[in-house]
Formats: structure tokens, sequence, C-alpha cells
């Protein structure tokens, strides 16, 4: 998949905890820097090694297990030095977003995450090139409505509409 889908759909997972909090306690679970830092995770892997072709993203550390298990203690410890308040939160959801890239790259063409230990390749090649611009323009799309939906709920008279609807 291209860079926006990476970029986008952990900002997009944390932007509908965002709506979920929001409409709980009128509260975000998250701020806009740290929807900025969850994009930028969600792009790393591609950003350590950028590639055009699937034979150099096989053969990338950072598309292998290894860079996700080094990634943890190193993002809890930016995380701590950055963020202090519910840091592990923060942490956990920058190693999701890294995470979610690999996978992302698993069903798109596949990667090597044993790499250079084994070059076994785990492919589920079930997104086509073909629709990975379309699922740019849709999770932007999805998260431009998010922000619609997020700033309507969090003036007082569109949560007692939302209240009385139900
Ligand atoms: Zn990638």
């Amino acid at each position: 998949m291209f860079i926006g889908v990476h970029a986008m759909l952990p900002v997009v997972i944390a932007t509908a905890a965002d709506i979920a909090c929001t409409a709980k306690s009128q509260k975000r679970a998250f701020s806009v820097s740290d929807r900025w830092a969850f994009g930028f995770c969600g792009i790393l892997p591609d950003v350590l090694t950028p590639h055009i072709g699937l034979h150099s993203r096989l053969t990338s550390f950072s598309h292998t297990l290894w860079f996700v298990l080094a990634a943890l203690p190193v993002l809890l410890i930016l995380s701590y030095l950055w963020h202090r308040r519910n840091f592990m939160r923060f942490a956990i959801f920058c190693w999701f977003a890294v995470t979610l890239h690999l996978l992302c790259d698993m069903i798109s063409g596949g990667i090597a995450p044993l790499y250079p230990l084994s070059a076994k390749v785990f492919s589920f090649y079930r997104i086509l090139p073909k629709f990975w611009i379309p699922l740019d323009v849709l999770t932007i799309s999805v998260f431009m409505t998010e922000l619609v939906l997020l700033r309507k709920l969090e003036t007082k008279s569109d949560l007692l509409y939302v209240v009385r609807k139900r």
C-alpha cells in the first residue's frame, strides 16, 4: 500500500477513539500532536528504508519482526521523555501504528519478517495495487468525516442533540 494508508490508518483509529471518548466524557483520548506522531509511526518503516520494488521491501530491516520488537523499548523511552503523562498509552499506540504498517504490507505483497535469518515471505496478496490509491483516498475521506463528527460532538448543543436522539 502507499504512504497515505500507512499514515492515515492509525490516525483514523485514534480519531475513532477520540470520538468515542468525546461522546462519553467530552474529552478527547489523544491530542493533535499525538495523531501526527501516530501518522509518522505509521510510515516509519518506509521512512527508514525507502523503497519502490517489492524485493527491496523484503530485504529491508524495518519490515522485520526484529524491527517491531526493537521499536517497542525505543518508543517507550522516547514517549516517556516527550509525553510523560499517559506515556504508556501513547507509546503502545505508536508501536501499534508501526505494527499496522507491517500488517498492511503483509496483505499487499508481503514481508519477510525473519530476514536475514530466513527469507521466507509472509504474503497474503489480497489487496492489489490498483486499489492502493483508492484506499489512500478512502482513509483520508474517513478521517475528514471523523473530524467533522468530532467537532460536532464537541459543541454542547450537538451533544444534547445526540442524547435526545437516543
Ligand atoms: Zn512498507
